[in-house]
């Protein structure tokens, strides 16, 4: 079949103040500081048949030049149905997105291969990012094996936090450069904004850059289209909570364009050791205060040690509250118990990272006696 993947216009508007522009690559409104959203100019989102995720979900995603796209992206990972899992925790439809079957593990390959395309659009050739390691290994892997000419330019600045560095993989190549700094995660974004504001390179922005986010919904595109139905709810262990926010971002486009009747109910996850957002919300705080913050993360599931997410939470818990959705913490025993679940009974090789927002989802329907809790339920299994 003949792929038709449509050119598409995007121009970009301030969620806050409503400010629009068609600026390069721009991560906050200059006006207000407040979050970019793209606005293409579809008529209606259409899915492409294509083994790539990134040509599937074009229309979703904010890229507008088909013919410049890169000639790789994501293949299927697997949905399961977890009767078993469900069955001991009266879960009825149980779905486990399994992202551990991702090129680096992780449901980060996703965001990657969608910011790559973004950048090598924008035109931009270096770029500084920081990670607790998934994201910066599936640039990694991207940049590694890109053996064609198409993005040889980009090269990636890391700035990795000493206790993290071992996470990192995938990062020998001539277009890679490494800074390792002795501070925590919440630091690493100054030094790494610095450091793109000193040398005139793009800090790419993490939770503010509308590629990530888009990409990461990605996950849950795929879901929907393997169930062939509408989930009920969606739990992701979340840091900054671009992942979750990106599902947010593309459910609504699903909802406008017919394809989904209603709006997942969005279930963000922490661990009790790092669980900022989750004292807010319990605080009914549309913002992080000091008081929820935590100094020195620590926790068996290192990809989401942020003590300080206070840029993104403000946006997260208006989308949380606009799903009826909710934040929940999970100790440290409820996370090895649903590692060794995930491990034993479903044969997914999942880390202590992947196996919070399973955690989260056993406690949600234990905590909730929710009338819907029959109707699917997706879980985003994450290396
Ligand atoms: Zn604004």
């Amino acid at each position: 079949m003949q792929l038709n993947i449509k050119e598409k216009e995007i121009v970009y508007k301030c969620y806050k103040c409503g400010k629009v522009s068609s600026s390069n690559f721009q991560l906050k409104c200059d006006s207000c500081g407040g979050l970019i959203k793209p606005i293409d100019n579809l008529k209606e989102y259409e899915i492409n048949c294509s083994a790539l995720d990134v040509e599937r979900y074009w229309d979703f995603l904010p890229l507008e030049k088909p013919e410049e796209r890169l000639p790789f992206g994501n293949r299927r990972t697997p949905l399961i149905h977890s009767v078993k899992i469900g069955d001991l925790f009266n879960i009825d439809n149980l779905f486990l997105k399994d992202e551990t079957k991702n090129n680096t593990r992780s449901t980060k390959d996703r965001m990657a291969i969608v910011a790559s395309n973004f950048m090598k659009e924008k035109k931009i050739e270096d770029f500084v990012v920081t990670s607790t390691g998934n994201s910066t290994s599936a640039f990694g892997y991207l940049l590694n094996r890109i053996e064609t000419e198409k993005i040889a330019h980009i090269r990636m600045h890391c700035i990795i936090p000493k206790e993290f560095k071992q996470r990192h993989r995938n990062l020998e190549s001539e277009n890679i450069s490494i800074y390792e700094v002795d501070d925590n995660f919440s630091n690493a974004h100054k030094i790494a904004r610095d450091l793109a504001n000193k040398n005139n390179f793009k800090y790419e922005g993490g939770f503010f850059n509308c590629a990530r986010r888009a990409g990461l919904s990605m996950a849950f595109l795929e879901a929907w289209e393997q169930l062939n139905s509408d989930f009920s709810f969606y739990f992701q262990a979340v840091s900054s909570g671009m992942g979750i926010y990106g599902v947010y971002e593309t459910a609504l486009k699903l909802k406008k364009s017919g394809y989904i009747k209603k709006l997942p109910k969005l279930v963000c996850i922490q661990q009790e050791s790092c669980n900022p957002m989750v004292k807010a919300f319990m605080d009914d705080s549309s913002v992080i205060l000091d008081k929820h913050k935590v100094d020195k993360p620590f926790g068996l599931a290192k990809a989401i040690l942020r003590g300080d997410p206070s840029e993104s939470y403000p946006y997260l818990y208006e989308a949380i509250n606009n799903t009826n959705g909710s934040f929940i913490s999970v100790s440290d025993s409820e996370i090895e118990e649903a590692r060794l679940l995930l491990n034993k009974v479903e044969n997914i090789g999942a880390t202590y990272d992947g196996a919070v927002a399973l955690a989260g989802a056993i406690k949600y329907f234990k905590e909730y006696n929710l009338e819907d809790k029959q109707e699917p339920a997706l879980v985003n299994i994450t290396g």
